[in-house]
């Protein structure tokens, strides 16, 4: 049997970055730079107001007090986004808004605060120093500057930035694109009535949403029953759009095991030293481009401990981004457990963080889902553990 991390390995070698490419800032969130992001212009662009006031020379209000105010006439009205740029004259006030452009002669703007608020003559009671509540041009970002660095990820601010920056688009490493087949002939989409026999397909959807909460992309989420020609016809109608595939269901030792008769030659499948998910395969297709495919056993919660297991840190890696795995815990164990010898056990299990203690969630057979769906993390028990002892501290993987 080949061990968890060898296939761990193989499953990450197949998963390869994509060439970086410019993408619109909509689609940026959450991936990683490929490149500095240089500035191509300053910010502010321009000498403008922090207040809505009144531009004035500092010179002319330096003698305003709440008794002895200065009185200017207004001679502009300057709101933001007014893009001619009037000289004030000594002696004179321009009623300025916050962000609008600063009047050529201006050096500090008095807040609306200190004045009467007047448009024709102003009262201002209160001097100001030269500077004051002007924002000058490049102080928060000069032309040139290497603003954000290759490998960042790409967050709601950053993507603030570019688009103040005037920017459009990004380059990143571009998200992996996942095709997820589904194959069972006992299985029927969600919302027909069953047959007896049938049962609801639910690998699709959820391995879906876990390659997309992997920060991947999915192309499509097809089922198709065990019949050879059939899946080999779903499978070579969405793999052209496609990084990776994902199969479940298939692999076992029983006969109708679609997806090994489908695939040979560069498919290897084999025994993974684990429980559950014994049953794994990987390798490329035969189609034109050699498309990586990772063959899951078709248990809901093999399938998704073994995404956990193999393909979850090898996607997030090869998109460059944090936290490729799952952060690893200690925790003390409320209960005695048993594990196979022999096998790495992942069982479902409840972390208490506020007393550092996890018990293990429902039975470690593969197909309890109900327990899977409310365990906030894996319990990890290695091949040569039999028996853990209550009160022993053991390893978790934190999926909250
Ligand atoms: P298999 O590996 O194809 O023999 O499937 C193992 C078990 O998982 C069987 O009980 C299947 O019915 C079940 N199963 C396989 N695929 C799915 C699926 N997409 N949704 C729900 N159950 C599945
Ligand atoms: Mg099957």
């Amino acid at each position: 049997m080949r061990s968890v991390q060898e296939h761990q390995r193989v499953v990450a070698g197949l998963i390869t970055a994509r060439p970086p490419a410019p993408v619109p800032l909509a689609e940026a969130l959450g991936l990683v730079l490929a490149e500095d992001v240089d500035a191509p212009l300053s910010l502010p662009g321009f000498d403008n107001s922090a207040m809505d006031g009144y531009a004035v020379a500092a010179e002319d209000v330096a003698t305003a007090t709440e008794d002895t105010p200065v009185r200017l006439p207004v001679t502009q009205d300057i709101p933001a986004g007014r893009t001619d740029i009037p000289a004030l004259e000594r002696g004179t006030a321009h009623r300025i808004m916050t962000g609008a452009p600063l009047p050529t002669g201006a050096t500090a703007v008095v807040p609306v605060e200190a004045t009467d608020g007047a448009v024709d003559t102003v009262t201002i009671r209160a001097s100001a120093r030269a500077g004051q509540h002007v924002r000058r041009a490049g102080e928060d970002v000069t032309a040139g500057t290497t603003v954000l660095a290759a490998g960042q990820l790409v967050t709601p601010a950053a993507l603030g930035l570019a688009a103040a920056l005037g920017l459009g688009e990004l380059t990143v490493i571009p998200r992996q694109r996942v095709l997820v087949l589904s194959t069972g002939t006992e299985l029927v989409s969600p919302g027909v009535p069953l047959q007896p026999g049938q049962i609801y397909e639910s690998n699709g959807v959820m391995l879906a949403a876990a390659v997309r909460d992997a920060g991947a992309e999915v192309v499509a989420s097809p089922m198709t029953g065990d019949d050879v020609d059939a899946f080999r016809e779903t499978l070579l109608g969405h793999c052209g759009q496609a990084d990776l595939v994902i199969t479940t269901g298939g692999v076992s030792a029983g006969a109708y095991e679609v997806v090994k008769d489908a695939l040979g030659g560069p498919v290897e499948f084999v025994k993974v030293a684990m429980q559950p998910g014994m049953p794994q395969g990987a390798g490329s297709l035969d189609d034109a481009a050699g498309t990586s495919i990772v063959t899951l056993p078709g248990n809901p919660v093999s399938a998704l401990v073994s995404f956990e297991v193999f393909v979850r840190p090898a996607l997030r890696s090869a998109m460059g981004l944090p936290h490729a795995e799952r952060p690893r815990r200690s925790a003390v164990l409320t209960e005695d457990l048993t594990s196979p010898r022999g096998k790495r056990q992942f069982r479902r299990g409840v972390l208490d963080p506020t007393t550092g203690t996890v018990t293990s969630y429902g039975p470690p057979a593969s197909h309890h889902l109900r327990w899977l769906a409310s365990a906030n993390c894996l319990l990890e028990l290695d091949e040569d553990t039999v028996e853990v002892a209550a009160g022993s501290r053991v390893h978790v993987w934190d999926l909250r």
